[in-house]
């Protein structure tokens, strides 16, 4: 019998979407748990909604996909998990206010300790949380120093603080260069001196937790007993990297596509868009793409820097990117019209568009790209 889609769930693909491959995000969890030691596991990061990718559809495949452990940002990231009926452990990597704590109970949530005197906060509500302790190896962000074992013996000493797990986190580790490769291996022996002085204490440290992405490609020795891994589950790394020694295919889950709103013809010499940016140059013909910036375009791809395809050819921004409607010139592309399909991030017949040509462009890294993609967007599973 089939059963009547509601319009808004029907993946409509009306404005502009985000396609989700779940085939290649099950060939990248396979792949990175190859390079996991016997018993370790994957924390997938879907913080930021996933990179972008939608964290309810994500998460539910990843849970498909036999993973238990997931960590976010931010307790209303746990919450809305929660929410959806995601079961499992869930590990806020941030901050926390105080205000909020009732929320990590009511929702079996596991908190980031992030240094001594939010233990103490964390202890003075008075009621047990589960928390992994963060030790700061020289990141200099988050974590109780590696060297104030006072400090974090007052961690472990506190009555209400269930601890599961320890954990640090790499900031050199995209490169084996010397010099990274040194602090890295200077970061892993503080966390591992300094849990070895907690457990000889009796304290229990739980699981141990060291390497992001890059950690597990550079790094896998440290993979210990889970790895908190986001940008390489979604398929790339943060930016092409020529010297990177990477033992695995990852495949893009992404797609990012959008609908032709109008087509027209410019006579030679018109301007086109906010400030008149853009002038033809002799007789053209623009399309306007239903997606702009606050869809997480970013706006510095204007002017001819960004391109999409569209049946299968490249057409080149043109004129300044508007909020929700972007320019681009299908002079050469003459069978053009409203209602057609450009492809933003993704492949059209022979050609590609990748969330590293997006970076490039725009001067930053796929991370942000990403992790910037507008709620606005459909997430459809293909
Ligand atoms: C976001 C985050 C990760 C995941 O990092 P990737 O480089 O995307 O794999 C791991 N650990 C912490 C503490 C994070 O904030």
């Amino acid at each position: 019998m089939r059963v009547a889609v509601p319009l808004c769930c029907a993946g409509s693909r009306d404005r502009a979407w985000i396609e989700l491959d779940m085939a290649a995000l099950g060939h990248n969890v396979r792949a990175l748990q190859s390079l996991l030691p016997p018993g370790c596991q994957l924390m997938p990061a879907v913080k930021a909604n996933a990179y972008g990718h939608g964290a309810i559809p994500i998460t539910q495949e990843l849970l498909r996909l036999g993973i238990r452990w997931f960590c976010v940002a931010s307790v209303a990231e746990g919450i809305e998990l929660r929410r959806r009926a995601i079961p499992g452990q869930i590990l806020i990597l941030g901050y926390t206010h105080p205000d909020q704590f009732p929320l990590l109970r009511r929702y079996r949530l596991t908190q980031a300790v992030v240094d001594a005197a939010y233990a103490r906060q964390l202890n003075a509500y008075g009621k047990k949380l589960k928390v992994h302790v963060k030790i700061d190896t020289g990141m200099r962000r988050l974590g109780e120093r590696a060297d104030h074992l006072e400090a974090l013996r007052q961690i472990f000493r506190c009555e209400n603080l269930v601890v599961e797990g320890t954990f640090t986190h790499f900031c050199a580790d995209e490169t084996t260069s010397p010099a990274d490769a040194a602090f890295t291996a200077a970061q892993a022996q503080a966390f591992y001196d300094t849990v070895a002085a907690l457990e000889a204490e009796g304290f229990s440290c739980g699981k141990k937790h060291l390497l992001a992405s890059y950690g597990l490609i550079n790094y896998p020795q440290y993979a210990e007993d889970m790895v908190r891994i986001g940008i390489a589950l979604y398929g790339v790394l943060s930016s092409r990297d020529p010297d990177l020694h990477c033992p695995i295919r990852l495949q893009p889950v992404l797609a990012l596509k959008c609908r032709v709103a109008s087509v027209r013809d410019l006579h030679d010499g018109e301007a086109a868009g906010y400030g008149l940016e853009y002038v033809a140059q002799g007789p053209r013909r623009l399309a306007a793409l239903a997606i702009g910036y606050a869809d997480g375009l970013p706006r510095a791809l204007s002017c001819g820097v960004g391109r999409v395809l569209i049946h299968g050819q490249p057409a080149p921004v043109v004129g300044r990117i508007c909020m929700d409607q972007t320019l681009v010139d299908v002079t050469g592309i003459p069978e053009v019209q409203g209602g057609d399909v450009a492809v933003v991030i993704g492949k059209d017949e022979d050609l590609e568009i990748s969330a590293y040509d997006l970076a490039e462009q725009s001067g930053t890294i796929t991370n942000e790209i990403l992790s910037r993609l507008g709620r606005r967007l459909e997430r459809i599973v293909v």
